[in-house]
């Protein structure tokens, strides 16, 4: 079986290329190795220059109806308590959704994967995971997995957006560097009403504090509370009732009143992959690249690499363009990968996690004067919410 394009995955980064192709009449056949997009509590921001993409694409509507628009975020300091809040509506010169919105990433993984069902020249497979493939003068040859035996497709381009433990990018031997940091990260939801033990909270909110710092994020049916671990917490531990006491014991009191949802334990990574493109494979979102979640970066770079990657592959299949586009790829999305996702998301991690008082000190005072500044401010919204990278993607040659 021939396709243009095989896209290894269905999560937000593969739907998204599989939609962006089908759209501009390119055949397209997306391979999922699950039986339906994974329903994981895993991304759930969506930044303003995604919103965008998403307007572009026609499903934006989806984000609206079943996210929740946050135009402000916070910083809280738990020793001062103060609270640094950053307002994107300043930011409505520059762009038509100048809000996140909060939306977790399943439900436009499932939309989008709806509608390429609808498209003739598309293929959507779920149940099919790709296991091997080869590459030759005539294109790549994918095997494919399925419940009954093994498929095989010859495609012009494979896109590997496999997620994390990628098998394209292992069987291609590309390095995959970085770190990998001690502690896990601990994700509680709950539907206990946060903002009723908090002045003026935000949908989205980064508190530092020495001991534990924690994040509170909304989405339209819970509270996410997400909290690292400390290295000797074992992960059974991490998911008893003891350990969610006592986390909500720190946040609202009476913690073992509270009921949560789900309780999920993830490792977190630093990590860019040395190359995104290897003949006519292409790497793209969490195959490509891996950070921690404090920014709300990993998926939103991820649509970014498939807005990027998509639109040079039309320009090749459908206008002629020279393949050399597909350098311009790997340098342009890593070099932001690195200039801007992986160091903003180092960086917020240690301002939420400093122990020193003359450190908090700083990074308070830091925090006054951005706030305090209209050109710091400003510089800050477009850089957190990845603005500034996509400029200087397109800069890179
Ligand atoms: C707690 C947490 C919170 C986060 N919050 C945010 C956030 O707010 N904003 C943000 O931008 N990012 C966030 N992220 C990161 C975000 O979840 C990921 O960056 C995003 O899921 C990457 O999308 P992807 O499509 O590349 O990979 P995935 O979502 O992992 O999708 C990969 C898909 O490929 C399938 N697959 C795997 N192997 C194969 C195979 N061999 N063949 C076929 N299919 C295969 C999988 O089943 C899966 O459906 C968060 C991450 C965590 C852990």
């Amino acid at each position: 079986m021939k396709t243009q394009v095989l896209i290894s995955g269905a999560g937000p980064v593969g739907s998204v290329a599989g939609y962006i192709l089908a759209r501009q009449g390119i055949d397209v056949v997306v391979a999922e190795a699950a039986p339906e997009c994974p329903r994981d509590l895993r991304a759930s921001t969506f930044h303003p220059p995604t919103i965008e993409m998403l307007d572009e694409l026609g499903v934006v509507d989806l984000l609206f109806d079943q996210g929740l628009k946050a135009p402000i975020y916070q910083y809280r300091d738990r020793s001062t308590d103060e609270v640094f809040s950053f307002d994107l509506s300043e930011l409505a010169d520059v762009t038509a959704h100048p809000y996140r919105v909060q939306c977790e990433q399943w439900k436009l993984a499932r939309h989008l994967t709806g509608l390429l069902a609808q498209q003739d020249n598309a293929r959507l497979l779920f149940n099919h995971r790709v296991v091997h493939f080869t590459e030759d003068s005539a294109g790549v040859n994918v095997a494919l997995e399925t419940p009954y035996g093994i498929d095989h497709y010859q495609a012009d381009y494979l896109i590997a957006a496999d997620g994390a433990n990628s098998i394209v990018r292992k069987w291609l031997g590309v390095e995959f560097s970085g770190f990998t940091y001690p502690e896990r990260f601990l994700c509680l939801s709950t539907k206990l009403a946060l903002e009723a033990h908090f002045e003026d909270l935000a949908y989205v909110n980064y508190v530092s504090d020495p001991q534990e710092w924690v994040v509170l994020l909304r989405v339209p049916s819970l509270w996410r509370v997400l909290v690292p671990s400390r290295d000797e917490e074992s992960d059974e531990w991490l998911l008893s009732e003891e350990k969610k006491n006592r986390v909500f014991d720190g946040l609202v009191g009476e913690g073992a009143q509270v009921r949560t949802e789900h309780r999920t334990i993830y490792r977190v990574h630093q990590r860019v992959a040395n190359t995104y493109r290897v003949g006519r494979v292409l790497l793209a979102g969490d195959a490509a690249h891996l950070n921690n979640p404090l920014g709300g970066m990993g998926m939103n770079s991820g649509i970014h690499d498939a807005w990027d990657l998509c639109h040079k592959l039309i320009e090749i299949l459908r206008d002629g363009a020279p393949e050399s586009l597909l350098d311009l790829y790997d340098r342009q999305r890593r070099t932001v990968m690195h200039r801007y996702v992986q160091a903003q998301t180092i960086a917020n991690k240690q301002a939420m996690e400093a122990r020193d008082a003359d450190e908090q000190a700083r990074q308070r005072e830091q925090m006054r004067r951005t706030l305090a500044d209209d050109a710091l401010r400003r510089d800050f919204l477009l850089r957190q919410s990845l603005f500034t990278s996509l400029e200087d993607a397109a800069a890179v040659a």
